[in-house]
């Protein structure tokens, strides 16, 4: 298997991949771009960051090709300029796959890039505790091939190939990807990937996505930027007494009466259980405490009738916090938080809120 490896990997990744094994499969590299230095410019080092990718090294090769470069760049799915939005669910997949087997993964894609048809191959190496190699190169097709070597090209054009510790192959990392033949099917991943199945709102990971680009906005154009953090009161003794599925009906029920309170492009996510975020574009703290006031309101008005004859209410807690906009401090903010940190600060809110009696909005500049 390894000699058919050999015949059907580029040379250039089959050098990165014994580089690598003589590293150890268990090896932490830190500096993945200076222990394969000759394979720099063709190299992508990746760490999780959160919810995003954080682009530490990012090769020539690929600054030439896309046009950009991401050197430092913390992003969670690349933008489309770069990749199309039917490569990018593969991409990810393969990045989470390798990080959780920890072995490498190899495969080969063949697209469109510019006005000519290339074939890549990639092979995403674990370096470290949540820290990817990926090194690729384009190919060109080989010389007359056996069988064999023809048929194992032909799988990793399809799906990656999980490389075992001795160079040989472990497994197909099977995605839905690879059966995913229509642009429908296509539409249906990128919704699975961005949106939470229960409530249909963004999931979490969406959620830092889009409300980072409305901070980034606010903050090119010298506008405010508020975030609600939102906690349903006692949902564990809903559950308890109605049953899980009802706790579920009361979720979707929820999102419905916060869909109410907000504006059209208000951005609504599912961060936890029943844990939810809003963020606020254009949005001081005076407007952002009238927003949470109205959304505190409806959610307290609504009744969840999960069954024929049940019924019961439910309240939520908010925590707000805003930046950017005339008070100083507040314009302050601006520059110097990201969603995270905005987000740390509504959630001592919400404590607050909880502590003083729950079904309560508190404003986290507030004492
Ligand atoms: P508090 O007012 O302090 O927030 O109390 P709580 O009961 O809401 O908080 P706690 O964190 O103790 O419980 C949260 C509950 O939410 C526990 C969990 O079972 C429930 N939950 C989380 N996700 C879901 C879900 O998707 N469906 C249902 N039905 N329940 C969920
Ligand atoms: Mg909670
Ligand atoms: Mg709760």
């Amino acid at each position: 298997m390894q000699d058919l490896i050999a015949t059907v990997m580029d040379a250039r990744l089959l050098d990165l991949l014994t580089r690598w094994r003589a590293a150890g499969p268990e090896a932490v590299i830190a500096e993945p771009a200076a222990c394969f230095a000759d394979h720099a410019d063709n190299l992508l080092v990746i760490d999780t960051d959160g919810p995003g990718n954080r682009y530490s090294h990012y090769g020539a090769a690929f600054t030439r090709h896309f046009g950009a470069d991401l050197t430092g760049c913390v992003i969670d799915v690349l933008p489309t300029d770069i990749l199309p939005a039917e490569r990018r669910g593969m991409l990810e997949f393969e990045y989470t796959f390798a990080r959780r087997v920890k072995r490498p993964l190899w495969r080969s894609y063949t697209a469109q890039f510019d006005q000519c048809t290339e074939t890549w191959q990639r092979l995403v190496l674990p370096v470290g505790d949540n820290r990817l190699a990926v090194g690729a190169y384009p190919v060109t097709a080989g010389a007359a091939e056996d069988q064999a070597a023809h048929l194992l090209r032909l799988v990793i054009d399809r799906v990656p190939v999980v490389l075992d510790p001795n160079g040989g192959i472990q497994d197909l990392a099977l995605s839905l990807r690879a059966f995913c033949d229509t642009q429908q099917h296509v539409a249906e991943l990128e919704v699975l990937a961005t949106r939470d199945s229960l409530t249909g709102v963004s999931n979490l990971r969406h959620f830092h996505h889009l409300a980072n680009l409305e901070l980034d906005h606010a903050r090119r154009m010298g506008r405010s930027f508020s975030l609600l953090a939102l906690d349903i009161d006692h949902f564990k003794a809903v559950n308890d007494r109605w049953g899980h599925a009802a706790g579920d009906e009361a979720l979707r029920a929820f999102v419905a009466a916060c869909r109410v309170a907000l504006r059209e492009y208000d951005i609504l996510g599912r961060i936890g259980g029943e844990e939810f975020a809003v963020a606020l574009p254009n949005t001081g703290l005076d407007g952002a405490r009238v927003i949470a006031e109205r959304l505190r309101r409806q959610v307290e008005e609504m009744v969840v009738r999960p069954a024929k004859g049940d019924v019961f209410d439910l309240t939520v807690s908010i925590g707000v916090t805003a930046c950017g906009g005339h008070d100083p401090q507040l314009a302050d903010g601006l520059s110097v938080l990201d969603v995270s940190s905005l987000l740390e600060q509504a959630d001592a809110a919400l404590y607050r809120a909880k502590a003083t009696g729950r079904n309560r909005v508190v404003v986290a500049a507030e004492g």
